[in-house]
């Protein structure tokens, strides 16, 4: 993909990946594997701009069998699973992880309920 190799990365140490329309931000620890990275800057371009619960969704959950080890291994990339983070004394929220934990919770509430109403 040409795309790929034309846009801008910096290299930070928290976090997996985060784009940010003319760059891309992505963890250090990735810079040895070209591979892994360049798989994650494609799917990093892959998300859309506007606003798809589904489409995001679906993207990212293709991704998570390639990453899991290497989320697994280094906890400085765990921050990308906060639906709020705190960067430059700004806070930046993730609209689609926030909808996605509330629909866990929900559903989290919702069982425990069903089971305190059949026993
Ligand atoms: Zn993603």
């Amino acid at each position: 993909m040409e795309k790929v190799k034309q846009l801008k990365v910096k290299y930070v140490n928290k976090g997996i990946a985060n784009f940010f329309g003319n760059y891309v931000e992505i963890n250090i620890a990735l810079k040895g594997n070209k591979k892994l990275r360049d798989y994650i800057i494609k799917h990093e371009l892959g998300h859309s701009e506007k606003f798809d619960l589904l489409h995001e969704f679906k993207i990212d959950w293709k991704i998570i069998p390639s990453l899991i080890w290497f989320i697994l291994k280094h906890p400085s990339t765990w921050r990308d699973f906060s639906p709020i983070q705190f960067r430059d004394k700004k806070i930046i929220y993730d609209l689609n992880l926030s909808i996605l934990y509330a629909i866990l919770i929900s559903l989290i509430i919702l069982a425990i309920l069903f089971f305190k109403l059949i026993y």
